[in-house]
């Protein structure tokens, strides 16, 4: 993780950490970073007033307490989520869904560079067929991570078929981890859900699906979990994937998007290069937001 993170609330509250004592715009300005780090208006609410209360309760004066007890309430509502990737079956089938542009196939090619670096052979599928471009990208990305690929035989092919032959190929040469590629147009949302329940029945006759990883761009926050409702709704979502939080001002998206969604966050993209992705740990995590 990058050391001054573009995310973390430091900057926001030197002011408020730094202050002599504890007064109103102690609360006022912890509030507006709250806010602004998008952490959204009702988890920011029972945050401030739950460090009040502890702050009345223990009769302190200390700004530096404050902060002491935004990173723990931090770190305890991160940790109610399981963030570990569950990856024993064999072949573990990953899937990969999300809307266009969120960081799908940049996603995977960190993801199957970050199996190789333990030692996990992995194949990818590029069951986004209608683009030619994102077969080709994930090709080159899968060339780099060291991963086998599975790609259309044609433009179009059924997106179901790829995810099929690409479970197959791992099964039969003893490949441990598939991830597939999925589609994410946005116009066609009905279709686009009926088409990925086909491929995740598809899948299910060869092998049991490990994860489905919905990735949201940390830059959207809010907006882009409202666009990626249906994911949740109807794709059986298992955890959350976070990408572009280098370029991302909102750390406390982190926070609320977990609990908002019920889901926990697995993986976190800081970067567009190979190993710019790392799995996602609270206690880590809530040192570097808070400082
Ligand atoms: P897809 O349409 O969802 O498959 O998205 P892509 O994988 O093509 O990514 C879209 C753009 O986001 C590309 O320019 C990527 O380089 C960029 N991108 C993906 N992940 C990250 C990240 O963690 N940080 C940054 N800064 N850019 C990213």
């Amino acid at each position: 993780m990058a050391e001054r993170a573009s995310w973390s609330l430091g900057a926001a509250l030197r002011g408020v950490f730094g202050a002599k004592t504890i007064d109103e715009d102690t609360w006022d300005d912890l509030e507006a970073a709250l806010i602004r780090a998008d952490f959204g208006p009702a988890v920011t609410e029972e945050i401030v007033e739950g460090i009040k209360a502890q702050v009345e309760r223990y009769r302190t004066t200390d700004p530096k307490d404050v902060q002491r007890m935004l990173r723990e309430v931090v770190e305890e509502r991160l940790a109610k989520y399981d963030p570990t990737l569950k990856l024993t079956e064999r072949p573990a089938v990953v899937l990969v869904v999300g809307v266009n542009g969120v960081g799908k196939t940049t996603t995977i090619g960190k993801f199957a560079r970050f199996l190789r670096t333990y030692d996990r052979s992995v194949v990818v599928g590029a069951a986004d067929t209608f683009r030619a471009a994102a077969v080709d990208q994930l090709a080159t990305w899968a060339g780099r991570a060291g991963a086998e690929i599975v790609r259309p035989e044609r433009e179009g092919q059924d997106p179901a078929s790829v995810a099929f032959q690409t479970v197959d190929r791992a099964k039969r040469e003893g490949i441990e981890i598939a991830i597939i590629d999925t589609a994410g147009r946005l116009h066609t949302k009905g279709g686009l859900m009926d088409e990925l329940g086909k491929i995740r029945r598809v899948i299910e006759k060869q092998a049991p699906i490990s994860e489905v990883l919905l990735v949201l761009d940390a830059t959207t926050g809010q907006n882009g979990l409202a666009q990626a409702e249906a994911f949740i709704e109807h794709g059986g979502v298992t955890g959350l994937v976070l990408t572009k939080l280098d370029g991302s001002a909102k750390g406390g998206f982190v926070l609320a998007v977990q609990e908002k969604t019920g889901l926990p966050i697995k993986l976190i993209g800081q970067g567009e290069g190979i190993n710019d992705l790392t799995g996602f740990t609270p206690h880590v995590f809530a040192q570097k937001l808070v400082g």
